[in-house]
């Protein structure tokens, strides 16, 4: 199942629940002057997570984000990425916790038909509401359930001892296992275990209390409801991979990468003078960082920033910096990024159909940023 079904089954399946579906903010947050680039779906909600009326108490989306924190981890691992898309339904002091777990089971298990036995669950230590509903109403064998404590399972995470004040609260997370053949191979593997058998794939957060000045949890009057599952991890694990650089998402980017090489060094590994290294394999990592880079930095023109010196810009010029340095490392020294918009535009047409018309515009953006970048 790939992406552009598993976005549009997401938001169809809210919707039939009565969810507003609302339009994915711009990377550049809209109403939250605390973060530079959007980094969640919920970012866009904060006023009526406070309470303030917009005229609907349900809501799903699926929303671009930007995360730069991670970006030299960006490549070396399964999951890391820069631009990603968040699939969330939200709820406004509406539902809570029985419906928010019953429809997530509902859309993995019947809608997207995932084996109940692959799915796992955590719940936060103390929240025997959660561990009960999943127990009860859900039927989830209890070793499957796993207790984790404030960093893994309370959001945000160790809020409760350390702030931030305001709302926070629990939170669930759906794992799927790929198996006792994959990871540690230990008798005793479950997701709290970081050796890549259990993948997150869904994050179900309980905003249910206040955080005081003094550090004491005071219930909110409104509950509310805030979740966010990964496109591209649910994609993988919808088509059995465990790397999410191995799906549709990015593989016609990868490949045209791979064949940019072989024009350049006439073997399609890259790196010909080098032929001590391994080829594909040890090259991939750098493969996996320019398909995601791509990504960020179409996402963030068509977003309205320009690379430049400073703020929003600097971040984006900096991914472009990084793409050209892999790229010249892979034997690829003349502008290139900006071939592979044209890629990028035929995987992201759907959701984004008017990302067409402004390909041409993008990767001239693209083109003179990397011509000065050449020059140093
Ligand atoms: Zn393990």
């Amino acid at each position: 199942m790939n992406a552009d079904i598993l976005r549009e089954k997401f938001l169809g399946f809210f919707e039939a629940r009565k969810h507003k579906i609302v339009e994915s903010d711009s990377l550049v947050p809209k109403d939250d002057p605390t973060v530079l680039f959007t980094p969640a779906g919920m970012n866009q909600f904060k006023k009526e997570f406070m309470g303030f009326d917009s005229g609907f108490r349900r809501a799903a989306t699926a929303q671009r984000c930007l995360r730069t924190d991670d970006l030299d981890k960006v490549g070396k691992t399964s999951a890391h990425h820069t631009f990603f898309e968040m699939l969330g339904n939200f709820s406004f002091g509406d539902y809570f916790k029985e419906e928010a777990i019953a429809w997530a089971w509902e859309f993995l298990t019947q809608e997207l038909k995932i084996g109940r036995e692959k799915l796992w669950v955590s719940v936060y230590q103390e929240d025997d509401e959660a561990y009960n509903i999943w127990k009860d109403k859900i039927g989830i064998p209890e070793k499957k359930i796993v207790r984790l404590g404030d960093k893994d399972n309370f959001w945000p995470a160790e809020a409760k001892t350390k702030g931030p004040n305001g709302p926070c609260g629990p939170c669930s997370e759906i794992f799927y296992d790929f198996g006792p053949g994959v990871g540690c191979g230990e008798k005793i593997c479950d997701p709290s275990c970081s050796c890549g058998r259990f993948v997150e794939i869904w994050n179900l957060v309980f905003t249910q209390f206040n955080r005081k000045e003094d550090g004491s949890l005071e219930p909110l009057p409104n509950k509310n409801i805030d979740t966010g599952m990964g496109l591209e991890r649910l994609a993988a694990v919808m088509q059995g991979k465990q790397n999410n650089f191995e799906t549709e998402l990015f593989q016609p980017i990868i490949k045209e990468i791979k064949l940019g090489c072989q024009d350049i060094n006439g073997d399609g590994a890259g790196i010909a003078s080098d032929t001590s290294r391994p080829r594909n394999d040890g090259n991939n990592g750098m493969f996996y960082a320019i398909a995601d880079h791509l990504r960020a930095v179409v996402f963030s023109i068509y977003d309205g920033i320009t690379p430049s010196n400073e703020g929003r810009g600097y971040i984006v010029r900096k991914i472009i910096r990084k793409s050209a340095l892999h790229l010249r490392s892979l034997g690829i020294n003349k502008p290139f990024l900006n071939t592979l918009v044209g890629q990028l535009v035929q995987i992201m047409h759907e959701p984004y159909p008017d990302l067409k018309d402004r390909q041409e515009d993008i990767a001239q953006v693209i083109l003179m940023k990397k011509k000065t970048l050449l020059i140093f």
